[in-house]
């Protein structure tokens, strides 16, 4: 197979897709070590990850370079190349989950429950390529501390940084013995699903259908993570320019390919004028990142059919009466590139409002009362995140309650994209599954069982429960 460079828009590196029978073998050899894995308890899995952190830190630069290549962005790549501090984060996180291993009575007299975190032991994580080297390793370091051996299969869209990764494995064989990367597109992320006990998948909402489908089929479970079209909703009492810069950044970090980046605004009516006028003023400081890689806030589009999506979201948009206030066109350098688009004059006949654009767009609508912004704002199939800007954050909570969203930053875009030890659901299209944030983002990993011991000194087996079972009869 071939990838596409998404700064130059060459087709500059080729790989061999992992084989069905490879992937078999793979799995085989990890569901036979992963008994010694969980055995090792969360000591000995901390101790292994954090020897697998010093050796990113060792390889670091070839990561960040690889990444680079697989992203057409530096800032963003040096950030993803940075494992330790999730490592760390999951660790901590696993030492609380470690307490929940108790040894409790139980209503029945003398008998004992010892609760048992038993982990799943095959976990299949198939990825996107907005984030390749985070999104690999979201699920991965929590479904590896809590006991289950991982396969992960990035997108083929960028399989650069997978070469990088292999070689730090081989720098920590116990870890190589519980983690594997393989290659391919959906076919192998399909193939994966036939021989895992547990899919986590981050992607699309259509190929999230189909992920659940299958896990179904399988009858295992599966945490999906999908896309979204996250409003931002500015109340009458909040400070429109600042309001407007937050919402500029909001939308085009990681050029607007992020999951959880603002997709479209809503703005009280008496703040409108203003508002745009301080978007447009702050979208026109922001800069691509060529000729010169590092600097920029805007990278390339790594999927070139994205480019597409955001330019026919654009054209549908103008055809319906909108303005591009900034930017509007896609720019052509060998790769791809779209400058923060201010639209005004939009509603939601237009595929902006709807559908997730995955680009820098900031369609901007006004509201003539708090009921329409959230009518407006939950008239979604989404319901990842939102943010609301309000003068009061009293005000600002109750007009988040009422949204349909499961995070809601209030005065400043996009805070829950940053804490991740708090439970986030996805609600609606945006994901299904146990979620990936807090206690849960571990304990999804193993299931409870109960070990129940007599602890009594009777002659006769069990009185107590005796006597309960046969009561009534
Ligand atoms: P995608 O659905 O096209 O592909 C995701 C992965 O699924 C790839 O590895 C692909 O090879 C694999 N795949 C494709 N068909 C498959 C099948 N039938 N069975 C199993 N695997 C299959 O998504 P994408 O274009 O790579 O990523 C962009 C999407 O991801 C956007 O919608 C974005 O919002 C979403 N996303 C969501 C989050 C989140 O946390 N909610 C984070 C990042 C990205």
């Amino acid at each position: 197979m071939k990838a596409r460079n998404p700064y130059t828009g060459e087709f500059d590196y080729e790989f061999t897709p992992t084989s069905p029978s490879e992937l078999e073998a793979i799995c085989g050899r990890l569901r036979e070590a992963q008994p010694c894995w969980e055995k090792a308890g969360i000591a000995g899995r901390a101790e292994t990850l954090r020897e697998f952190g010093s050796a990113v830190a060792r390889h670091r630069d070839a990561l960040i370079e690889s990444l680079v290549q697989d992203t057409g962005r530096y800032g963003i790549s040096v950030r993803e190349a940075n494992l330790e501090p999730v490592i760390e984060r999951e660790i901590a996180a696993a030492l609380k989950f470690a307490r929940e291993e108790t040894v409790r009575e139980t209503e029945l007299p003398d008998v004992i429950n010892k609760r048992q975190l038993a982990s799943y032991a095959l976990v299949g994580n198939i990825t996107p390529w907005n984030f390749p080297c985070s999104m690999a390793f979201l699920d991965t370091i929590p479904a590896l501390i809590a006991g289950c051996a991982v396969v992960v299969k990035p997108s083929e869209v960028t399989p650069r940084f997978i070469d990088v990764v292999e070689r730090i494995l081989r720098d920590v064989p116990e870890l190589a013995n519980a983690l594997a990367f393989v290659r391919g597109d959906g076919a192998l992320g399909a193939e994966l699903i036939s021989q895992v006990d547990y899919v986590c998948f981050t992607g699309s909402v259509a190929t999230g259908r189909k992920v659940y489908r299958a896990a179904a089929e399988r009858f295992i479970p599966a945490s999906l993570e999908l896309g979204g079209k996250d409003p931002l909703v500015v109340l009458q009492g909040a400070d429109p320019v600042k309001a407007a810069a937050s919402a500029v950044v909001g939308s085009c970090i990681a050029s607007g390919q992020i999951c959880t980046a603002l997709e479209r605004i809503y703005v009280a009516e008496d703040l409108y004028d203003e508002f745009v006028e301080a978007a447009v003023s702050c979208a026109r400081r922001v800069e691509i990142n060529y000729p010169d890689i590092r600097k920029g806030f805007i990278g390339p589009f790594i999927l070139e059919g994205q480019a597409g999506t955001v330019k026919r979201h654009i054209e549908d948009a103008v055809s319906k009466g909108a303005e591009a206030q900034t930017g509007g066109e896609i720019l052509d350098h060998g790769g791809k590139w779209c400058l923060p688009t201010v639209l005004t004059n939009v509603d939601h006949s237009m595929r902006v409002m709807l559908e997730e654009s995955f680009g820098p767009l900031l369609p901007i609508m006004p509201f003539a009362s708090i009921e329409e912004a959230v009518r407006l704002a939950n008239d979604s199939e989404y319901g990842l995140t939102a943010s609301v800007f309000a003068g009061d954050s009293g005000e600002g909570e109750e007009v988040a309650r009422a949204l349909d969203a499961g995070g809601v930053s209030v005065n400043r875009a996009g805070i829950t994209l940053m804490v991740r030890g708090i439970e986030q659901d996805a609600f609606k299209a945006s994901g299904m599954g146990k979620n990936r944030m807090g206690r849960e983002g571990i304990r999804r990993f193993a299931r409870s069982k109960a070990i129940m011991t007599y602890a009594g000194e009777d002659d006769e087996i069990a009185p107590g429960l005796a006597a309960q079972v046969f009561t009534g009869c």
